[in-house]
């Protein structure tokens, strides 16, 4: 399968041909479920979108029940801007419910399948994107990533993720999960793809009012350029031997290519997952209030307006249930300062951490899960579930830009590593990628 760029290039004919050959080997691998539904027909080069990307005139419905027959009222910016550049949408990729998860195990239309192991999980919430193009059966996607939903499933089968700093990418027309931690990016099978599919989605975009009002240069990666490198110690050593291994390999590979490394020390992620979790909540459950039965999505008829809305906000499911219960708690007054403030002030310490760190180096190397790719079904409590975030989600607590890249198999599984990069600066985060991409010469996907 061809990447974006040779996409990019082709003739009218041989794109219209391309989308045929995409859809056809789709339906061969339906097993994976990573789509929802793909579109016969579309004029340009064709991008497979997640289904919490707004689509003028397809349905749209974040994997929930509640959204169930909702048709997308206007394009996302995102999709805009892909138009613009001679892209389509090809088809809605499968996702955790409202994205809340890491496995794409709470869709409303099941599971989605590693393509490497169909009994392991692709990761998730932007589980089905990568399942995607991991299988050859997109040359890339759109995610979406609020603590991780990009990065983890890149990791999990085998493709780059790349999570822009937050403002840099319009979040007009994404279904709002956390407004203060989402950003939409680019899912794809290079660093080269990646910087192209960044390049055309980014830019300030007055329709969002957390866009950032900086100019956005076009970003071709150098991997020639030498680097200060942090590596953490504390938290690989939280990780699975397949983790420790690619890292320590990176490491050399790194070194190797001239890159000076630096060993540093972060405060323990736990705090991470505490902070991301309450703010996640608190602001997934005012965003939620909305699909009420009044104003968007499905209505169950009841007898009358109180038994309308529980029926009717019945219809989420249960990870979202939680979300929201937690969420709305977290906010109640009696409970606001020792819950939510208390989060909000470890955030503002935890973005102090990356602040100093990157005064020491240009860009921190780190694990992207403690593990690879988990069996379905293997993380029953919800806590375990969330712990698989833990290096994640910083990230977006921080707004900095990261990117999640293939390094190594390990027992037939791709392992994959971050690099993280100071807000705004994009293009360093990619010289670092396309460098360690280069040096470690692993193409994960299948082709
Ligand atoms: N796994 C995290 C959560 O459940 C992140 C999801 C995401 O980035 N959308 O909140």
């Amino acid at each position: 399968m061809i990447g974006l760029k040779e996409a990019l290039a082709l003739p009218p004919e041989e794109v219209a041909a391309l989308r045929s050959d995409l859809i056809a080997r789709a339906k061969e691998r339906s097993d994976l479920n990573a789509y929802i539904d793909l579109a016969t027909s579309g004029t340009g080069v064709p991008i497979a979108i997640k289904d919490n990307i707004n689509v003028k005139g397809w349905e749209i419905t974040c994997a929930s029940a509640i959204l169930q027959g909702y048709i997308a009222p206007y394009d996302a910016t995102a999709i805009e801007k892909l138009r613009q550049a001679g892209l389509a949408p090809l088809g809605r990729t499968n996702m955790d419910e409202f994205a809340m998860g890491s496995s794409t195990e709470t869709s409303h239309y099941g599971k989605t399948l590693n393509p490497h192991d169909p009994t392991r999980v692709p990761g998730g919430s932007s589980g089905g994107s990568a399942a995607a193009v991991a299988a050859g059966i997109a040359i890339a996607a759109l995610g979406s990533d609020t603590g991780g939903s990009i990065r983890q499933p890149a990791a999990f089968c085998g493709i780059v993720g790349m999570k822009p700093t937050y403002g840099r990418v319009s979040r007009y027309g994404l279904i709002a999960y956390g407004s203060s931690l989402d950003q939409i990016g680019p899912m794809t099978r290079s660093v080269e793809d990646a910087a192209i599919l960044y390049n055309i989605i980014a830019g300030h975009d007055p329709k969002d009012s957390t866009s950032a009002p900086i100019p956005h240069q076009p970003i071709s990666p150098e991997p020639d350029r030498t680097l200060r490198i942090g590596v953490v110690p504390n938290y690989v050593a939280q990780t699975s031997q397949a983790i420790q291994k690619a890292y320590q390999e990176a490491i050399q590979a790194l070194e190797g290519a001239g890159h000076t490394i630096v060993e540093v020390e972060m405060m323990d992620a736990k705090y991470k997952i505490a902070a991301y979790y309450i703010t996640a909540m608190a602001e997934a459950s005012t965003n939620l209030s909305r699909y009420d039965g009044v104003r968007y999505g499905k209505r169950v008829e009841a007898s009358s307006l109180k038994e309308m809305y529980k029926a009717t906000r019945s219809q989420f499911g249960k990870e979202v249930q939680r979300r929201i219960l937690l969420g709305t708690f977290v906010l109640s007054s009696g409970y606001y300062d020792a819950y939510y403030i208390k989060a909000q002030k470890a955030r503002n310490l935890i973005q102090q951490e990356y602040a100093k760190l990157f005064q020491q180096v240009d860009l921190i190397l780190t694990p992207v899960a403690p593990d690879v790719a988990f069996p379905f079904g293997s993380k029953k409590e919800p806590l375990e579930m969330y712990l698989s975030d833990l290096f994640t989600i910083g990230v977006n607590l921080a707004g900095l830009p990261a990117i999640s890249l293939p390094i190594q198999e390990y027992e037939g599984l791709p392992v994959g590593l971050q690099l993280i990069a100071k807000a705004f600066d994009e293009k360093t985060l990619f010289d670092g990628a396309a460098s360690l991409e280069r040096e470690v010469a692993y193409k994960g996907v299948g082709q």
